[in-house]
């Protein structure tokens, strides 16, 4: 039998070999080096160059369980999901993803450009880093992905065919536990609070019955609710980013659920940006000027995603009911509806539960920390209550300067 004619985890050795045989990329001849690049918590990643050609490409593949912990077991299928949903995030907005090379069922990886030249949003923002046309760039993306992918456009037998596509079980079910049931209830005590916040957290979260009633309402939303084919893991950590360039990797959790589930994720990792420099960043020109672009970013990415949902809308639905008088405001505030919630549950889920982000985790002085979780979990809540009055990007920076002001930073 060939040698990758049956599934096995590939080394990287394995994976330059691979390239060469089952990739038509590189010259036979080349020389090529190899690393293992992974970062994540689910997959294996393979960097693969060839210095003199001047190439090198990604290869991402699906072990059985996650990479954090066996106790998840994962369907392969994620891989061929992530491959397919690439190529049509490809198409939906053009320059905003990477290209795809290959797609392998038996190997149950793929191929993919490499985006070495580009830093993972998140750390980027740790370093302080500015990216002026990020707002602009997902906007697009999100909009284009989902407005595109929805009843309001597409037709529906298609829009049908493409829910049975992407219907992805395994990954969902780690966003129902971990997203929206254990981060209120820590039912299966995974939850990795932060020591000095546990009795904080039982009582605002845990203790609070009408929290727990709002995130359950929640994630009935997304059990049920296939709205638009969601990327369903757009933090700053699945985003490559360079001053000119935006790209969004990593949709193996896609499927179709709630368009606001991308956006609230998005908008909770930039307030988790903003309140990392809020916290560690000494006092000055430097914080001002940092957390000033952040919270612009957060605006803009609100309201951009508001007028180009709209304009996109006016261009392109198809669907005659939906054109009715009143039916795409009401269909907007849905999503921004979802949005807020969902910013809410991103907040207290990297907090509390057992995915943490770095932006948090990274800051040293006990004191700060506390004062970081606690002003976002005061923040997730009032998102979660009253996210049916969250509609601009103005709205979001209200809230974050109450929640800032009820936690002050104690400089002198
Ligand atoms: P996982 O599914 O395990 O979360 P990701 O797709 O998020 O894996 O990738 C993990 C890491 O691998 C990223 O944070 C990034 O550093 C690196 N990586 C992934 N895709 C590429 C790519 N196309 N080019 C360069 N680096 C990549
Ligand atoms: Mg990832």
């Amino acid at each position: 039998m060939a040698r990758f004619d049956a599934y096995f985890l590939m080394k990287p050795a394995d994976a330059a070999a691979y390239a060469k045989e089952k990739l038509a990329y590189f010259d036979r001849e080349a020389d090529l080096q190899f690393t293992e690049i992974g970062d994540g918590n689910l997959n294996y990643i393979f960097r693969i160059v060839d210095a003199r050609g001047r190439r090198s490409l990604v290869i991402k593949q699906a072990g059985h369980t996650a990479r954090i912990s066996d106790e998840f077991k994962l369907s392969l299928d994620r891989n061929r999901i992530e491959y397919d949903i690439l190529k049509l995030e490809r198409e939906l907005a053009p320059g905003l993803v990477p290209e795809v090379y290959g797609f392998d069922p038996v190997m149950n990886c793929c191929a993919m450009e490499d985006l070495s030249d580009h830093l993972i949003m998140r750390q980027a923002l740790l370093e302080r880093r500015e990216y002026p046309l990020f707002a602009e760039h997902i906007t697009t993306f999100m909009v284009n992905t989902l407005l595109l992918t929805s009843d309001a456009v597409l037709d529906h037998k298609r829009k049908k065919a493409l829910v049975g596509s992407f219907i992805n079980p395994d990954l969902c079910e780690i966003t129902e536990d971990l997203v929206y049931t254990e981060p209120f209830n820590d039912v299966k005590l995974r939850n990795l609070p932060f020591g000095p916040n546990l009795e904080f957290i039982k009582r605002e979260l845990y203790e609070d019955e009408a929290l727990l009633l709002e995130s359950a309402k929640l994630k009935f939303d997304f059990l049920t609710h296939a709205q638009c084919l969601v990327h369903g893991d757009l933090h700053t950590g699945s985003i490559f980013v360079r001053p000119d360039s935006t790209k969004v990797i990593d949709p193996e959790f896609a499927f179709y659920g709630p368009a606001g589930y991308d956006v609230g994720n998005v908008v909770a990792n930039l307030i988790f940006a903003w309140v990392n420099a809020d916290t560690t960043m000494p006092a000055g020109r430097a914080r001002e000027a940092f957390s000033g672009y952040l919270a612009r970013t957060l605006e803009e990415v609100v309201d951009l995603f508001i007028s180009k949902w709209r304009r996109l809308w006016d261009e392109k639905v198809t669907e005659t009911v939906a054109r009715y008088r009143g039916f795409a405001a009401w269909y907007l505030d849905g999503v921004l509806e979802d949005t807020a919630g969902v910013t809410g549950l991103e907040l207290c889920r990297r907090i509390v539960g057992i995915a943490h982000v770095k932006d948090i985790t990274s800051i040293a002085e006990p004191a700060r920390r506390l004062r970081a979780e606690r002003l976002c979990l005061s923040l997730a809540k009032r998102c979660i209550r009253e996210r049916a009055s969250l509609k601009t990007g103005r709205d979001y920076l209200e809230l974050l300067k109450w929640a800032a002001g009820n936690y002050p930073r104690g400089e002198a």
